[in-house]
């Protein structure tokens, strides 16, 4: 599908009018579809047609390749302001960015990798990741699946336990270990074209929430090109840009979830405002609460613009990027971030009561609060948190406000 502004020799829009453009799309196409999309657990077809259309999915992408080169911050923003709309269609657009995250980090040096980047803008190809395998669970940086090689030739047989919109997408990023006889944790990450890959469904998607993400299971059996294996290993990729951007735009999801939920929250106690007598001096009902809950969204912009910003300046710097502090910052984002936005979610159906807890209305919260109790499970808090300790125990204290 090539984007209406590219067919039409049109220029796309200045950077800076790429968040009206998602807006939009937000407002006319992601929000009257959210619901029919989540309660039948199917793919926002049309959210992402449109984004498609407005040439949506290749923002990041350097110049040079056809891209805009949109910076991480903005990145975060449009998966913020689509999430807020639909919390699915957010988390779909997040993925997508995270994985042409990494093309973008350690694709330019490879022909390969250059030339799908230039098909991601101009075609607006949509991109999955499977990490998570049978057996390993959420721990991305081991593998149990290995790539075999004949020649220039390779294969891969993986049991992809979750894999949002595969069937949807139009490439997929795989780990696997580098061989047959590698450790589990000596793993590359490779890039699997439509044309390269077979998806036999082995599980599905009947969850509380993300419904829409169709984060199915799949037997995926490969063959491709050698050089389409990035030729970083994978752990170097994961700590130097996929999980900083991962966490970085999950959070942005779960950012947009959480103030979309706030936003009816604000307007319920509006309402009720606007019903009481003139006369009216005791206290509005809600506005305590919904007061301490913006105090909170507050701190969480504050400190995912403030981690965006850690990234932006470590990028400079392979040493800070690797480090252990680094690793922990971002690790604790994650945490942070995700416990937070469930907080403010239930926060906002405390203040619109009965009105949030139905499933229609204007100050529904239901949907908000199911998919963003995903947050802490998508790769668990636990699982995180024991990883961050090992890291907190190596590292040195950090006591610095500079
Ligand atoms: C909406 C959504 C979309 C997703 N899309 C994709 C996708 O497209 N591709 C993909 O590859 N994956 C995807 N995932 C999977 C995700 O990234 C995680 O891998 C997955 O959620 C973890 O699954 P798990 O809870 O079964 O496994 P585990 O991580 O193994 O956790 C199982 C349980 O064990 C606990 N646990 C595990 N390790 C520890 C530890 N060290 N210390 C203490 N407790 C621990 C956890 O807290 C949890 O209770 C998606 C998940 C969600 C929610």
């Amino acid at each position: 599908m090539i984007p209406n502004a590219v067919k039409q020799g049109v220029d796309l829009p200045e950077a800076a009018s790429w968040r009206d453009v998602m807006q939009r799309i937000a407002t006319d196409v992601a929000s009257p579809n959210s619901d029919l999309a989540d309660r039948t657990a199917t793919f926002p077809a049309q959210t992402f047609e449109a984004l498609r259309c407005s040439g949506m999915l290749g923002l990041m992408v350097p110049k040079s390749l056809g891209g805009q080169e949109l910076g991480l911050r903005k990145i975060a923003d449009l998966c913020a302001v689509l999430a807020g709309a639909c919390g699915a269609s957010g988390m779909v657009y997040a993925m997508h960015q995270i994985k042409l995250s990494s093309l973008v980090a350690h694709g330019m040096q490879t022909e390969y990798h250059r030339a799908l980047m230039r098909d991601v803008v101009a075609k607006q190809l949509l991109i999955a990741s499977s990490t998570t395998e049978a057996g390993i669970g959420g721990d991305m940086r081991i593998s149990n699946c290995a790539i075999e090689m004949t020649g220039d030739r390779v294969s891969l047989i993986k049991q992809a336990s979750v894999l949002s919109y595969a069937t949807e997408a139009d490439i997929i990023m795989a780990t696997a270990r580098r061989g047959p006889a590698s450790a589990g944790s000596d793993q590359v990450l490779i890039a699997l074209r439509r044309s390269d890959y077979q998806l036999q469904r082995t599980a599905e998607w009947n969850t509380l929430g993300m419904r829409a993400t169709c984060s199915e299971g799949f037997l995926l059996t490969a063959t491709a090109g050698a050089d389409q294996i990035f030729p970083k290993p994978f752990h170097e990729i994961a700590v130097q840009s996929m999980l900083a951007t991962a966490h970085v735009l999950w959070s942005s999801v779960w950012f947009g979830i959480a103030t979309d939920a706030l936003s009816r929250a604000h307007a319920s106690v509006r309402a009720t405002a606007r019903r009481m007598p003139s006369d009216f001096a005791g206290p509005l009902p809600g506005a305590a609460r919904l007061a301490e809950a913006t105090a909170k969204l507050q701190t969480f912009k504050s400190t995912l613009v403030a981690h965006i910003e850690r990234f932006e300046t470590a990028k400079h710097d392979e040493d800070d990027l690797s480090s252990i502090n680094f690793a922990i910052e971002m690790n604790n984002l994650k945490v942070m971030a995700s416990n937070m936005a469930v907080d403010i979610v239930r926060e906002a159906l405390m203040v619109t009561g009965i009105a949030g807890y139905r499933n229609d209305g204007p100050f529904s919260v239901g949907r908000h609060l199911r998919d963003v109790l995903s947050a802490p499970l998508m790769v668990a808090n636990d699982r995180i948190l024991a990883n961050t300790a090992g890291l907190v125990v190596a590292g040195r204290f950090d006591s610095c406000l500079e």
